[in-house]
């Protein structure tokens, strides 16, 4: 049989994701690919989730999601952002954002519409656009003084008259990117310009470092009206496998998103919602500690991936840190991850699979620090080796 797959999909097969975490099994590799905390969310909350099951909250719940929620996410847009949603219209529950990110594109865009996405960019973003038939364009963050950012010029070219959105991950994955006002203020220029509507990806908010400042897109003028704010669960609280965000937006867009996506999943999942719901209002003193010892961990990882000879990009946030690989003598880091589990034992993502144009990103590998210390330490301690051998690596 001839492959099944529509064409739109093709290319979009088996993730490296799913191939490196097999070889990690096979070879007993510590994994330091996939993006996944290996300790529990806050006490209370999964008590919560558990306690939400016993009382019988195992039916449908409303299509916008549980009002507990709802009230949540309104208060904790206005505390935290001064931000304030409706929660009855202007938010909406979803299965992750994941399916946020989803059903914003399949709502906003026709066919051959375009949408400008900043390349490393989260691998469902391209799925995503694909899937809704429209065009990526990417725009490609590139080191500059320590960190990865944008050419604004080259941000102005990749928009033309059929660009209808911008997607924006801010804090970045996989970069550690956390855009400054001012660059928020190119891409908000820009929307406004050219009457564009920006989807942000904000999973990582409460996850940036050394007192760097989340800045919602939602916030500069003329942007809450034109902006879908999507946030998650998953990351803030680390329940990863909970699957649950929401969309902020004003009600003409929530409206376009959630007519999506009540014929994608209808509604998310009761319990977590509730659970949610108490970890937004009781357990942001948690979040505030998790980000800390992530801080620490990443100085932990970066200071040992430096020794082992790699150049290191110092996040401002998110789960992951950049390493340049050529100072090993490498230049591909597709190779290199493929050869490290059995070299050193250790499993890592090269950063080129985020790219629509994978040579730029050929000599950078992705490497994950939301782990036990020790987990960090042991993959140092393998890591070292590889330099000391880095003679019969290619
Ligand atoms: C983890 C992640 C997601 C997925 O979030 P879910 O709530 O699990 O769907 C989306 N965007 C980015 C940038 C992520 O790192």
């Amino acid at each position: 049989m001839n492959d099944p797959l529509v064409a739109r999909m093709r290319g979009f097969g088996t993730t490296i994701f799913a191939e490196m975490s097999a070889l990690a099994v096979r070879t007993g590799s510590i994994n330091l690919g996939q993006g996944f905390p290996d300790t529990d969310g806050p006490a209370a909350m999964l008590e919560r989730a558990a306690s939400a099951v016993r009382e019988g909250h195992n039916q449908y719940p409303p299509g916008p999601g549980v009002p507990e929620l709802r009230q949540a996410v309104s208060e904790h847009r206005k505390e935290h952002y001064g931000l304030a949603y409706d929660p009855d219209g202007e938010i909406l529950v979803t299965v992750g954002a994941t399916e946020a990110v989803a059903a914003s594109v399949l709502a906003l865009c026709e066919p051959g519409d375009e949408v400008i996405a900043f390349e490393p960019y989260y691998d469902s973003y391209a799925a995503a656009i694909a899937l809704a038939g429209a065009v990526l364009r990417p725009v490609t963050l590139r080191p500059d003084g320590g960190r990865f950012t944008f050419d604004p010029a080259e941000l102005r070219a990749a928009a033309g008259p059929r660009t209808r959105a911008i997607l924006v991950n801010s804090p970045h994955n996989p970069t550690g990117t956390v855009l400054t006002r001012a660059e928020l203020s190119e891409i908000a220029d820009l929307c406004r310009e050219r009457d564009l509507v920006a989807v942000t990806d904000e999973v990582y908010e409460h996850l940036t470092f050394d007192g760097v400042e989340h800045v919602p897109l939602a916030t500069l003028p003329g942007m809450r009206e034109r902006t879908v704010t999507i946030s998650s669960a998953g990351k803030t609280f680390s329940v990863t496998g909970w699957k649950t965000g929401w969309v902020c937006a004003p009600p003409e867009l929530v409206r376009a998103v959630q007519t999506v996506k009540q014929f994608l999943t209808f509604t998310a999942a009761a319990p977590w919602q509730l659970a949610v719901a108490h970890g937004l209002r009781h357990e942001m003193e948690w979040v505030a500690a998790l980000r800390d010892g992530l801080q620490a961990k990443r100085d932990r990882l970066g200071a040992g991936l430096a020794a082992a000879g790699f150049d290191v990009y110092r996040p401002a946030g998110t789960y992951f840190v950049q390493a340049d690989i050529r100072p090993l003598g490498l230049a591909d880091g597709l190779v290199l991850t493929r050869d490290l589990p059995s070299l050193a034992g250790v499993v890592a993502i090269p950063t080129q699979v985020f790219y629509a144009r994978p040579e730029r990103g050929a000599h950078f590998v992705r490497f994950a620090f939301c782990k036990k210390d020790e987990v960090i330490d042991e993959a140092v301690h393998r890591l070292t080796r590889l330099g000391e051998t880095e003679g019969d690596t290619e």
